[in-house]
Parts: structure tokens; sequence; C-alpha cells
């Protein structure tokens, strides 16, 4: 490793950061000082994992006004901890930060980094970033932006995160010096604001030093990782109503929709479209969306059936009031349906034969 020192390469970054810094909900005002508030560190964290900083910000005053202790949040029930993280994604971070607020309001706050790192949810990137921001500790937080922003600084050959664990023994040094708060920040501030896979380097506080940008090698480094094409599928998504009641799947314990109330999806290869029968109980339908995953991608076929009388549901399904709806965690496709049962939709001139769609959901007669 023969960069030059970090506190020297990355100094002009503190009085830039102090000039240009964004006013952010979760920032503290002095930046030399322990945070005040640990705990909003740490759901801003949480939150901002796979999430922009616009999309985070009114979900962070509202679960700050209803959870604002580690204590209140540990307390909470699980359905009101989902419902005020609905539409944010990737809902384990939810389950995570209570999780941690059940250790933290139990035990207190951990005393180093090995200590964060055991809190649920806090990988290596999170649990550096709270020990710098909230208490000053000098504990390099590297995330995509600042792996970006560092591998072009240095010239970086391949992937810059090969180099993590040399990159925080070098950073350490310019974060002692700077102030631990204000260099992880001004660290993500650089990466989120000005070296962009795009950069606009004019703008940039080290223009001056950058390699990558006196070596004319910006756009090609870090090299861009090659994603895996998103999976293709297809569903129904089907709202079933009698007696002013809806069917829905309970909340799963385990997995990506732990936590979540849903719809029951069908297989449009299994219940192909057909010409609407005259007798079928009255069915509505909206357009179809592509509904976007990290993964995968959906083509969602939204239904709604209106039954003169509720029947048993298999296993897994259960029957809730419809006037509970909205009161219900649900996530973004299944809230997409949801809204549109306030809306009109169109009688279709196709749609799954509804009896084949009831068998599926019903439990076989005694
Ligand atoms: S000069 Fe350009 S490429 Fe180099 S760190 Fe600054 S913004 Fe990034």
């Amino acid at each position: 490793m023969l960069w030059p020192p970090s506190m020297d390469l990355l100094a002009p970054l503190a009085p830039w950061f102090d000039q240009v810094r964004r006013d952010l909900p979760w920032r503290a005002l002095d930046l030399d000082a322990m945070h005040p508030d640990p705990y909003a560190v740490l759901v801003s964290e949480l939150m901002l994992q796979q999430t922009q900083v616009a999309t985070v910000i009114p979900y962070f005053s509202r679960w700050l006004d209803r959870f604002p202790t580690p204590r209140t949040l540990a307390e909470a029930d699980e359905d009101s901890v989902h419902k005020a993280w609905e539409g944010l994604g990737y809902y384990r971070r939810a389950r995570f930060l209570k999780a941690a607020a059940g250790s933290i309001a139990a035990e207190g706050w951990p005393r180093d980094l090995e200590g964060l790192c055991a809190l649920p949810g806090l990988g290596p990137y999170t649990a550096a970033a709270v020990g710098s921001i909230a208490f000053q500790w000098p504990t390099p937080a590297l995330d995509g932006n600042a792996f970006r922003a560092l591998a072009r600084l240095l010239l970086m050959e391949g992937d810059p995160k090969r180099g993590a664990a040399d990159l925080r023994i070098w950073l350490t040094p310019a974060l002692e010096a700077h102030g631990p708060s204000r260099m992880t920040q001004a660290l993500m501030e650089l990466g989120a604001t000005t070296c962009l896979p795009s950069p606009t380097c004019t703008a940039c506080p080290l223009s001056d030093r950058c390699g990558a940008l006196l070596a004319g090698r910006t756009a090609e480094i870090p090299p861009i990782a090659k994603r895996a094409k998103p999976k293709a599928s297809a569903l129904w998504l089907v709202a079933f109503e009698a007696k002013g009641q809806v069917l829905l799947h309970p909340p799963a314990l385990r997995g990506l929709l732990a936590g979540l109330w849903r719809w029951p999806t069908l297989d449009p290869d299994l219940y192909p479209p057909q010409p609407i029968a005259p007798d079928a109980p009255s069915v509505t339908a909206w357009p179809s969306w592509i509904q976007v995953y990290t993964h995968r991608r959906e083509a969602v076929s939204p239904l709604h059936f209106r039954l003169t009388a509720r029947f048993t549901p298999i296993e897994g399904l259960r029957w809730m009031p419809r006037s509970e709806l909205r009161n219900l965690p649900l996530g973004k496709r299944d809230q997409r349906l949801r809204d549109l049962l306030d809306t009109p939709g169109q009688i279709p001139l196709e749609a799954p034969d509804s009896s084949a769609l009831l068998r599926a959901c019903a439990a076989p007669a005694r």
C-alpha cells in the first residue's frame, strides 16, 4: 500500500464538507462532539441502506415521532413497526432495528465496534458509520459511494472492495486528525453528490490530487460490476371480497416478506384468462404493471372478485375486515392493489376462471 498519508490527501474534504453539507434531520450541528441522539443515527443508517436520502427523510421524522427512543421501539408491537416502515421496502431492516433497540434498551449502547457489529442488522459498514457519526470513534465506514471515490482518488485497479481492509487502515489517521464524524460524512457526501458514477470533478475538493482524474480514467475506475439479469415472472394478484371482508395471507415469520400481509397470488400459466362467463361473480380489473425488485421483475395483473358468501380458505389465508386494510402493513405491490380497490376498475373481457381460483384458495369440503 503505497498511498500518501490519508490525513494529508483527504485534508481538503473537511473544510469542503463544512461548507456544502446538506441539512439532514439526523445530522448533528456540532460535528466535533458526540451525537446528541445516537439512536437517531442508528435509525437513519438502517433506513439509508438501499434507499435514497429524499425517500428516507419523511420516514425518519415520522419514525422518531412514533418511536422516539430505543425502549419505545422495543416495546412496540410488530404490526405497528412494519406499518411505520411500509413503503421503504427491505422490511428485514425494520425487524433488525426493533431487535437492536431491544438490546440497547436492555443493556445500553455497546462500547466498541465489535459490540455494534453484534447488534442485529449492523454489518461492518453500518456499525462503523454509527461508531464514527454517533460516538466519534475512528472507525472508517465504506459504502459503495466511498469505495467509488477512494478507488478514483487512489487510482485503484479492479474492485476496490477487495482492498477494504487496507482502505480502513489507511483511512483511520484521517478520521483521527479531522474528526471521525466529519470525515465519515464528508466522504459519504463526496460520493453521493460529486464523485457520482459520472463525476463532477470541477466541483471536487480533491481534483488537484485525484489519480483517476490526472490519468484521464474516471470513466473506467472503478470497473462496473456486471449485474445478473432479473428473473421475469407474471402473476394474478387477487382480492376476494365477501360481506365486507377480504382474503389475505397473514405475515410470515421469516423470509423477505416477513411481517407483511399479502394478497393471494396465482400463476397465469395455471389459471389462464378466459372470456368472462355470464354467471361469474362480479369481477373488476385494472391495467397490469411491472413490479421491479432487485433480482426479479413481476408482471402483476390485479383482480377484484366480489363474492356473495365467504368460503373457508385453505391454511395460510384469512378473512380480514376490509376496513382494517389501511392498518395492516403491506409491501409495495400489495399496497397498490389495496389502493386500487378504492378507485374504479373495469369489467374485463377476459379473466381467469373464477371457480378455478376459488378452488385454489378454498379448503376442500369435509
Ligand atoms: S476529482 Fe472527480 S473522480 Fe476524483 S474524487 Fe473528485 S469527483 Fe471523484
